[in-house]
């Protein structure tokens, strides 16, 4: 199971930002230096397969970074070409998966896929990231129960004591890759973390509902991290293009150590 698992988590999706190993070295090297010191965070790195053993092994006596593939297999091992198994993961020391990104999804992925991923990382002690989130908004909340689908769906066939071990990342497709101005407001983005954990406790209870993680991903940067933190109800960000701008993510990382993030409840 993650290290640090109270932290506020700043996840880093460093997609195919860095094509050379020796940009990736460096962004790990300026990332130490961010977090030293930092009581409150904790980060996990997340960069492309080519890079992993690199940062696994850069990154290894430094308590607060742990080590997140950007995807993996559904199987442990066998002939699979391309895939990245759980098992090659837990071997680097790796602790996280994203799992269920909308560019995944784009690919051809679906909610039955992304349920066997979940389902396989748990079994091998990998945390899953699901990403779930709408394309688009629709006036008549048509989008509310997309999300609750890809909810149900990730989580169909797992024991309810495991959603306590599992994190939602809400990426509402429409903030992704964009700019602080055009991401989520705090308080729409409040309703969507409650509406997660209203969905996770109608499937279990509401202790279990409530105590599940939600991370906001869209458009993190410096500018608007303080204030989706105090205001948004989520327990961190899963962060794209500001995780490979060492001043941005600085920024972001400052603001997780220094924000009071809301505790959001239902009762
Ligand atoms: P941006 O932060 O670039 O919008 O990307 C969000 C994301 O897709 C993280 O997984």
């Amino acid at each position: 199971m993650p290290k640090n698992s109270d932290k506020t988590l700043i996840v880093g999706n460093w997609k195919m930002y860095l094509t050379r190993l020796k940009d990736a070295e460096s962004l790990v090297s300026e990332i130490k230096k961010i977090v030293k010191n930092k009581k409150k965070v904790e980060v996990v790195l997340c960069p492309a397969a080519p890079h992993l053993v690199d940062v696994a092994y850069d990154i290894k006596r430094v308590k607060s970074i742990s080590l997140g593939a950007q995807d993996m297999s559904w199987q442990e091992k066998g002939a699979q070409t391309g895939q990245i198994s759980p098992l090659m993961l837990q071997d680097l020391g790796a602790t996280y998966s994203i799992i269920g990104h909308s560019e995944v999804r784009d690919l051809g992925e679906t909610d039955e896929m992304v349920n066997k991923k979940v389902r396989t990382a748990l079994a091998n002690k990998i945390t899953p990231i699901i990403c779930v989130g709408e394309r688009e908004r629709d006036e008549n909340g048509f989008y509310l129960g997309f999300i609750q689908k890809q909810i149900e769906a990730a989580l169909g066939g797992i024991s309810k004591k495991d959603y306590q071990s599992v994190i939602f990342a809400y990426e509402p497709i429409w903030a992704i890759g964009k700019t602080a101005s055009q991401a989520m407001t705090p308080h729409d983005l409040h309703e969507m973390s409650l509406y997660i954990k209203k969905v996770v406790s109608d499937l279990s209870s509401k202790i279990i509902g409530m105590s599940v993680k939600v991370l906001y991903g869209g458009s993190v940067e410096g500018g608007n991290a303080g204030a989706l933190l105090s205001g948004g109800g989520v327990n961190g960000f899963l962060v794209g293009h500001a995780s490979v701008e060492p001043k941005e993510f600085k920024e972001i990382v400052n603001r997780a150590e220094t924000t009071e993030t809301l505790v959001s409840s239902l009762s």
